[in-house]
């Protein structure tokens, strides 16, 4: 039987709320309890495991769990709060983790990533989606955009920086990640046995198999799994899950 690590601990400083996003309203519950209710209606999951928000140990009383459901603080940075949560888990194997940040959730995908991990020699299966815009390569990181410009006294110095293209990468064989994602429970736990400074450059945790030579497969997700990061997400979110079925 799985056991599925719902990570909820981040402060979402990008949606601007007045609380932890896992905790923010959405369509009649709050973010996280979306996830909970899905992952709780597979059966082949046994247990669930959700890492709170960093100083909340237990879940609020506006969350309900389902029986045996376990919380824990969450960690510094998300990989540290799946470990966190893993270590927290008891038996279970694979192991399914997934975002808070992504309310909706299927079934049907959950299935899917947890049929793919079970094929031979996968240690994980990850959801994604094909890119479909076009994808470049700058120079230096987006969140850099204008650095080298300052530094050089270039004419691209003045006004608005600009990031200077490098490459246009052949985007059919592009996924964009997402969550859920299934694993080998021995191929997590060695794959999180890492130090912290590595631990910390994980965006997702797929990264942490492939450096230590797993196989990682992509399970196709439906375009309504989206993350919640702005306030425009949640409302999107909103108006897909008010004709969501029951
Ligand atoms: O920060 P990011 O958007 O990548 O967060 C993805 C998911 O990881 C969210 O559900 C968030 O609550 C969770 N997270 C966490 N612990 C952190 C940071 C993020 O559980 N320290």
């Amino acid at each position: 039987m799985a056991v599925a690590l719902i990570v909820a601990a981040g402060r979402g400083e990008r949606l601007g709320a007045d609380r932890p996003k896992a905790l923010v309203p959405l369509a009649g519950r709050p973010l996280v309890q979306w996830s909970v209710d899905v992952l709780a209606a597979v059966s082949a999951i046994e247990r669930i495991v959700v890492a709170l928000p960093i100083g909340m140990a237990q879940a609020p009383a506006e969350i309900a769990l389902p029986e045996g459901a376990v919380c824990v603080e969450g960690g510094a940075v998300r990989s540290e709060s799946v470990r966190r949560a893993l270590e927290a888990a008891g038996p279970g194997d694979p192991v399914l983790v997934h975002d808070a940040a992504r309310p909706l959730l299927t079934a049907e995908l959950v299935q899917a990533t947890l049929e793919a991990v079970a094929r031979e020699g996968v240690d994980a299966a990850i959801a994604a989606a094909p890119i479909t815009d076009t994808v470049k390569r700058t120079g230096i990181a987006s969140g850099e955009s204008g650095a080298r410009e300052q530094a050089s006294g270039t004419k691209w110095a003045q006004g608005r920086p600009l990031a200077i293209v490098e490459e246009t990468l052949d985007r059919s064989c592009l996924w964009a990640v997402q969550t859920p994602q299934a694993f080998r429970r021995d191929a997590l736990e060695r794959a999180l046995d890492v130090p912290d400074e590595v631990l910390a450059q994980a965006t997702d945790d797929a990264w942490l198999i492939e450096r230590s030579g797993g196989t990682v497969v992509v399970v196709p997700a439906p375009p309504e799994n989206l993350k919640v990061t702005t306030p425009l997400d949640l409302a999107l979110a909103e108006m897909l899950l008010a004709e969501w079925p029951s």
